[in-house]
C-alpha cells in the first residue's frame, strides 16, 4: 500500500519526536512492502515565525490532502507574548475544526514495566489499567457563542442531537472491539445539554445490545477515576468535562511522555499526536520521550490505515524496548538504562527489525 502523511513537528521538542517516529514507521513500511511518502508542514510558533500566521493555509490544505497527520507540539515561551487570534495554539483548533475531527481518542494505559510512577495504590491497579476516554471534540462550550457584558461574561454550550449521536456511533464501535462496556459521563441532573446527550446515547445504544451501558455525573466520574479507575473501559463524554477527564486519566498512569491520541472524522482520516506539550525545557538536547509520538503512528496505523497487524509491530516493539530496560529520563528510575530521544528511537527500529 501507499502510505501519504502530512507531519507537523511543530516547535520545542516536536520535531526531534517527531523526527523518531517516522524512523519507527519507515521501518515498518519497509518490514511490510508498503511505500512512505511524508510531507513536513509548519504550524505552531514555527509557522508563526517564518509566515507571520500560526496555521499557514498551504498547511492546512496539505493536511487535508494527505491520508493522516502526525503532529509533534505546539507553543513554547518564545510565543507566549503574541495576542490571542495568532498564539501557536490556535493552530490546534484550526486543525481539528478545519479537518472536521470530532472525535478524540485519548487511551489511558498503564504499562507494567513502569507502574512505580502510577500515583495509585498499587492495589488499585493491580491487574493492569486500559481506559479509552471517547471525546466530543468540535461542539459545546468551547466553540458555543461567548462574549462579555458590562459587569459580566457568558459562555454558552450547546450540541445537537447528531452532534451527540455521531460521537456515541464512534464510541460504541470502540467498545464493541474492546470489552464491550462503555460509560457515559454527564451532568444530566443539571444541564439541559446533558439530557439531551444521555438520551440520543441511550438511544443509539439500541444499536449495539452486546454493549453495557452506564451513566454517570461527571464529578463523581472524576471520584471514580482515582477510587476505582479499573472499572473503566470506554468512557465517553462531551468536549469539555472530557478534556478534563483525559487528563485526569492518563495522569492516573503517571507517564504523560507515554500517551498518544486520535482525533478522527466520520471517514479514515485522522490527526495523531502525543498528548504532552512541546517541552521547551529539553527542547533539542535529545532528552525528549519519543515513545507517546511513536504510539500515536500505531494508532495511525490502527484507526486510519487499517493495517492491525502493523501497529501491533509498533506496539510490541515499545513493549520490548522497555522490557529491555531502556528509559529516558521523564521514565527513568533507578536500575533501568538511561537514554536519550535517537537512543530510543534506535532501538524501536530494530526491535521492530527483528520482529
Ligand atoms: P508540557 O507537556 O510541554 O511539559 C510538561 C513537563 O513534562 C515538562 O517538564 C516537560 O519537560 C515534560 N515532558 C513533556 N513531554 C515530554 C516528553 N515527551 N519527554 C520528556 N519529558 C516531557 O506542558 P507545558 O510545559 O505546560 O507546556 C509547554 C508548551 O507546550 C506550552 O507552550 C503549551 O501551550 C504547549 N502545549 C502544547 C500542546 C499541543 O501541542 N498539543 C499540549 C499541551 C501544551
Amino acid at each position: 500500500m501507499k502510505l501519504e502523511i502530512a507531519l507537523i513537528p511543530g516547535d520545542g521538542i516536536g520535531p526531534d519526536i517527531v523526527r523518531e517516529a517516522v524512523k519507527v514507521l519507515q521501518t515498518v513500511c519497509d518490514k511490510a512492502g508498503h511505500s512512505l511518502k511524508t510531507k513536513s508542514l509548519l504550524a505552531g510558533g514555527a509557522a508563526i515565525d517564518a509566515t507571520g500566521k500560526p496555521l499557514p493555509e498551504e498547511t492546512l490544505e496539505e493536511a487535508k490532502a494527505s491520508q493522516s497527520v502526525l503532529l509533534g507540539a505546539v507553543g513554547g515561551p518564545k510565543w507566549d507574548a503574541v495576542p490571542g487570534e495568532l498564539r501557536p495554539e490556535k493552530a490546534l483548533l484550526g486543525l481539528r475544526g478545519g479537518l472536521g475531527l470530532f472525535c478524540n481518542l485519548r487511551p489511558a494505559l498503564l504499562y507494567s514495566q513502569l507502574a512505580d510512577a502510577c500515583p495509585l495504590r498499587r492495589e488499585s491497579v493491580e491487574g493492569g489499567l486500559d481506559i479509552m476516554v471517547v471525546r466530543e471534540l468540535t461542539g459545546g462550550i468551547y466553540f458555543g457563542e461567548r462574549g462579555r457584558t458590562a459587569d459580566g461574561a457568558y459562555d454558552t454550550m450547546s450540541y445537537t442531537k447528531g452532534e451527540v449521536e455521531r460521537i456515541a456511533r464512534k464510541a460504541f464501535e470502540i467498545a464493541m472491539k474492546r470489552s464491550k462496556r462503555l460509560t457515559s459521563v454527564d451532568k444530566a441532573n443539571i444541564l439541559e445539554t446533558s439530557r439531551l446527550w444521555r438520551a440520543t446515547v441511550d438511544e443509539v445504544a439500541r444499536d449495539y445490545p452486546e454493549v453495557a451501558v452506564n451513566h454517570l455525573y461527571v464529578d463523581n466520574a472524576a471520584m471514580q477515576l482515582v477510587r476505582n479507575p479499573r472499572q473503566f473501559d470506554v468512557i465517553l463524554t462531551e468536549n469539555m468535562f472530557g478534556d478534563i477527564l483525559s487528563d485526569e486519566a492518563s495522569m492516573v498512569t503517571g507517564s504523560i511522555g507515554m500517551l498518544p491520541s486520535a482525533s478522527l472524522r466520520a471517514d479514515s482520516f485522522g490527526m495523531y499526536e502525543p498528548i504532552h506539550g512541546s517541552a521547551p525545557d529539553i527542547a533539542g538536547q535529545d532528552k525528549a520521550n519519543p515513545l507517546a509520538t511513536v504510539l500515536s503512528v500505531a494508532m495511525m496505523l490502527r484507526y486510519s490505515l487499517g493495517m492491525g497487524e502493523e501497529a501491533s509491530l509498533v506496539e510490541k516493539a515499545v513493549d520490548k524496548v522497555l522490557d529491555e530496560g531502556l528509559r529516558t529520563a521523564d521514565i527513568y528510575t533507578e536500575g533501568t538504562k538511561l537514554c536519550g530521544t535517537r537512543a530510543m528511537g534506535d532501538a524501536l527500529v530494530q526491535a521492530v527489525k527483528e520482529a
